[in-house]
């Protein structure tokens, strides 16, 4: 039995009966990731892997899970944390140079919940540095390669985190989706991806990339897996003024009598005739369950990019700041302090994460803030709003989560303009903060394609029982 293609629960059940040991599934996965060469580990933290590991085998044998509690779900399974999310006393580089040899002093609040299940942590995955990118390639590391394609990106920005987990590297991982970040990685690499509702997870120990649109969350094997990791990492922590006090409640809405809203805008001019022939079948396979199809209209996406590409640069500029050299990281030597921020920001900083800088700088200046950055306010209202009308006549939506299947290595890289096109249909999702979910439907050759499923805030339950549903039906 290869013990790197058991999901969370068949993992679980194995570890119950004693079928096998933690150590025996961490050292599976240890291997795999050796062997590896898709690049979608930074670090490897084996250490730690192996002593939680022995932990939670000694719990399992004691019947009792970390720390007393009874044993979780998540206790003994190996998983793969993107690179810009702090685990105590390791690496942690949001795959760049100005972070190389940083250290995290503390655990981000999803890994202290992981830990207290009883997870092992195998290691910090590859990512577009910073979180900026769509397709993996940003990263000062070298670019994730898809295990589907080895010459195609596995999708950005959280690449490593979906490669890893598509090609048995971890049972699962966490993402963040500041704009797609965990949808698109799922749907190139075919695994499943929950960007969750702004606010249900804590972004306590997250780097901050945008902070009104950031997102911790997981990607799995499959929806039930994604589910058990979703209720470990959200609820309200004090250190996230934004985190709410949410209680995960199980559904399970069928598909019968269930209202899809299909966005008429989302179907135009730009998408891959094969990607659109996928996301109809899988909407018509919903139908035949007795889904009813209604077609929507969300008029203000159609400005959903620019406005996105606007507001992430500017807390981006905002929250870069503080990496001058000084506080974190790298630090160049200099003539005066002056000298030294220019240093050290000029050869730390990437060429993408510097042009979001400028970007964000440039629109948050005097005179051109209202131009830019009020404006793209203004439309974020008017995107929040075309969600909630929507949702007065629909209970989710079902639409594509990238126009396009996996790029070749280098095809977009020199245009930048082009790779942001790759985020069309997951941005709006940000702004309006709500929960999406990218789960494998179907394959155009060897590469996967996406379909999201947009609920609306706090509907993660519905989202996830209906995606369990589909998923039935395709297997
Ligand atoms: N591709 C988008 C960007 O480059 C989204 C990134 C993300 O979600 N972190 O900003």
């Amino acid at each position: 039995m290869d013990l790197t293609e058991l999901t969370i629960k068949q993992a679980h059940e194995g570890l119950k009966k004693g079928d096998f040991t933690s150590v025996d599934l961490t050292k599976a996965y240890l291997e795999k990731i050796k062997k590896s060469d898709l690049n979608s580990f930074l670090s490897v933290t084996e250490d730690l892997a192996l002593s939680q590991a022995e932990e939670a085998d000694a719990a399992f044998a004691k019947g009792y899970g970390a720390q007393g509690k009874k044993i979780g779900m998540l206790c003994g399974i190996p998983c793969a944390i993107k690179d810009a999310i702090l685990v105590e006393g390791q690496k942690c580089t949001a795959a760049s140079k100005i972070l190389e040899n940083y250290i995290a002093p503390y655990d981000a609040t999803v890994i202290k919940k992981l830990k207290e299940q009883g997870a092992v942590i195998l290691g910090k995955t590859n990512l577009d540095e910073f979180a900026m990118g769509g397709s993996g390639e940003n990263s000062a590391f070298g670019p994730t390669k898809n295990p589907h394609d080895k010459t195609r990106v596995a999708g950005g920005s959280s690449s490593g985190s979906a490669a890893a987990v598509a090609s048995g590297e971890a049972c699962y991982s966490l993402g963040s989706d500041t704009g797609g970040s965990i949808r698109l990685p799922s749907s190139f690499c075919g695994v499943t991806g929950l960007k969750p509702t702004y606010g249900a997870v804590s972004r306590y120990g997250l780097i901050a990339f945008g902070s009104s649109l950031d997102q911790i969350g997981p990607i799995a094997k499959n929806v039930e897996d994604a589910e058990i990791v979703f209720k470990a990492i959200s609820g309200k922590d004090k250190m996230d003024a934004t985190s709410t006090d949410y209680k995960f409640e199980e559904s399970n809405i069928s598909l019968k009598g269930l209202k899809i809203g299909v966005p008429k805008e989302y179907f135009v001019e730009g998408i891959d005739k094969e990607v659109e022939k996928i996301t109809r079948n899988s909407i018509k396979k919903a139908e035949n369950q007795g889904a009813k199809i209604i077609e929507i209209s969300l008029p203000s996406v159609e400005f959903a990019l620019a406005c996105y590409y606007i507001i992430a640069p500017c807390e981006a500029s905002a929250n870069l700041a503080r990496f001058d050299g000084i506080k974190y990281g790298l630090s160049e030597k200099g003539k005066d302090l002056l000298d030294v921020y220019l240093k050290s920001k000029g050869h730390g900083f990437g060429a993408e994460v510097k042009r979001r800088i400028m970007i964000g700088t440039y629109a948050l200046s005097s005179g051109y803030y209202d131009a830019y950055y009020k404006k793209a306010q203004e439309v974020r209202q008017l995107i929040k709003q075309d969600f909630a009308k929507a949702f007065e006549k629909v209970d989710l939506i079902f639409c594509p989560v990238s126009p396009v299947p996996a790029i070749k290595i280098g095809e977009r890289t020199g245009d930048p303009l082009s790779m942001y096109l790759m985020d069309i249909y997951t941005v709006s999702v940000n702004l309006a903060g709500l929960p999406g979910l990218s789960m494998p439907v179907g394959k155009i050759g060897d590469l996967p394609v996406g379909l999201q499923i947009i609920g609306n805030h706090f509907q993660e339950n519905k989202i996830l029982s209906v995606a369990s549903y589909i998923e039935k039906l395709l297997t």
